[in-house]
């Protein structure tokens, strides 16, 4: 038995005919967590408890191991944010996916390590220390959704789930050659989800196939009324007309022309692209003259909604508190104790961006900006079924190698645009570097057209496999 080579189909097979029971499945990841999250540390938490009684039939996902990020709630169980300040915390309610999940029977392993409130590309921001790629210990596994893209790398689970706000799904599973998929805005409902950057947030799948992403998206993907953000799906219905069965794929080829891009992974690009056109898909240009920028409007918007977000961990509602001498005193003691340096750092830029006098040079600035990206990108649809570009500038890096956090920011250049849109958009493995690291091939598609993106992935990954 491995998740990693075995299909969630697969798997709801062997359950359904007795080839296997829930309890096998649970045993068979708890060994392999106890194998291997002593070094790779993707789990936080490995719960226990959980009903392996389940009928096989209830659902798809029913009773097989699957993990979550330590930012989605489960009623009773303890959730973080990889923070400090909310260490001991746990959930009073349920997320609405978790709630999906249950229905399904699905069996909870755990909670995966992130970024701190996670913000971040490598998951080395984490209060509970870095998690490591399982392809190779001595590198990140990218993030913020590190610790869920390395318990599936690593077979511990089947499937997992993350969020994704700049890339935080997608970068992670191309860094550790795992499918990751970031719906598009509106479609899986953020209740109990932590709020990083509302405006950006998204929880999606990461499998071992794009199969899987599907299997576990339509299980998740159900319209919330207790979410205003969720959109109704008579009003999804009409962005669908551009699911066409099309085959043209657009390159914003100005855009791979960006410094920082290593070398390798353009090469990359340019052969996977090809043998999309050796299966009968027709490759042109497209012209998004503004997304360039889209990587500064994503760190105003971000930091400033985060920023505002992250105004409640004020020592007296929950989470942790360090009295003061005074409320201002205590408010400073418990957010400098409380919040990490990325975490600081980013309340401070939003600060700034939203503060008076500067609001109208960089926050309005950079929402005119995000409105233009977003036209282009909707308009680019116009004439193709999907937009390429590798997942990331770089694969996994060396743990530490990237110090600065600017460095740090240039690796979301390929992922934020999806956010700032709120397009559906999947990473897919596309091969390995010198290193034996794994390239991402980044998929983009209009808006509420999931299934398209799964339609074109499976055609790539069936390319690249052959
Ligand atoms: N790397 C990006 C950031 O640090 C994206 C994070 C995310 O998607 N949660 O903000």
């Amino acid at each position: 038995m491995d998740f990693r080579t075995t299909t969630l189909r697969e798997l709801h097979e062997k359950l359904v005919s007795g080839e296997v029971t829930p309890g096998d499945l649970l045993d068979h990841s708890k060994s392999v967590i106890e194998d291997r999250n002593p070094t790779v540390n993707a789990f936080i938490e490995v719960f226990d408890g959980q009903d392996t009684n389940i009928d096989p039939k209830k659902g798809t996902l029913a009773g097989i191991p699957m993990a979550v990020k330590d930012n989605i709630l489960f009623k009773g169980k303890k959730v973080s944010g990889a923070s400090k300040m909310l260490e001991n915390y746990v959930a009073s309610y349920d997320a609405k996916v978790a709630e999906l999940l249950a229905k399904e029977g699905a069996l909870l392993m755990g909670r995966t390590n992130m970024d701190e409130f996670a913000m971040g590309t490598s998951t080395e921001s984490s209060y509970y220390g870095v998690t490591r790629n399982p392809l190779d210990e001595t590198r990140v596994p990218g993030g913020s959704s590190g610790g869920p893209a390395a318990a599936v790398a690593a077979g511990m689970v089947a499937y997992t789930l993350g969020s994704d706000t700049g890339g935080s799904i997608r970068q992670p599973a191309a860094c550790c050659g795992v499918v990751g998929l970031k719906p598009s805005y509106g479609s899986v409902s953020r209740r109990g989800l932590f709020a990083m950057s509302s405006s950006l947030d998204v929880i999606g799948p990461i499998t071992n196939s794009v199969e899987d992403a599907e299997l576990v998206f339509n299980a998740i993907n159900e319209y919330d009324e207790l979410d205003n953000t969720s959109v109704l799906p008579e009003v999804r219905v009409r962005y669908q007309e551009k699911n066409t069965n099309g085959k043209v794929i657009g390159v914003p080829r100005a855009f791979l022309r960006l410094e920082g891009i290593h070398p390798e992974v353009l090469a990359n690009f340019e052969s996977s692209i090809k043998k999309m056109e050796d299966l009968g898909y027709t490759i042109v240009d497209i012209d998004l003259p503004t997304i360039e920028h889209a990587l500064a409007v994503y760190y105003i918007i971000q930091p400033a909604e985060a920023s505002s977000n992250l105004a409640r961990y004020d020592g007296i509602r929950y989470g942790l508190s360090v009295p003061g001498d005074d409320l201002l005193d205590g408010y400073l003691k418990t957010k400098t104790e409380g919040f990490g340096r990325e975490v600081q750092r980013r309340i401070m830029l939003g600060t700034y961006v939203l503060s008076s006098g500067y609001h109208d040079e960089y926050y309005y600035k950079a929402r005119a900006l995000r409105a233009k990206i977003t036209e282009e990108v909707h308009q680019a649809f116009d004439q193709v079924d999907i937009i390429a570009t590798p997942t990331a500038p770089n694969t996994a890096f060396k743990l530490g190698e990237k110090q600065d956090p600017l460095s740090l920011y240039l690796e979301d250049l390929f992922t934020v645009p999806a956010n700032l849109t709120g397009n559906p958009a999947i990473s897919i493995p596309s091969g390995k570097d010198e290193n034996g690291m794994p390239f991402g091939m980044h998929f983009t598609a209009p808006m509420f057209c999931e299934n398209k993106l799964f339609e074109i992935s499976k055609d790539f990954e069936r390319a690249i496999l052959n």
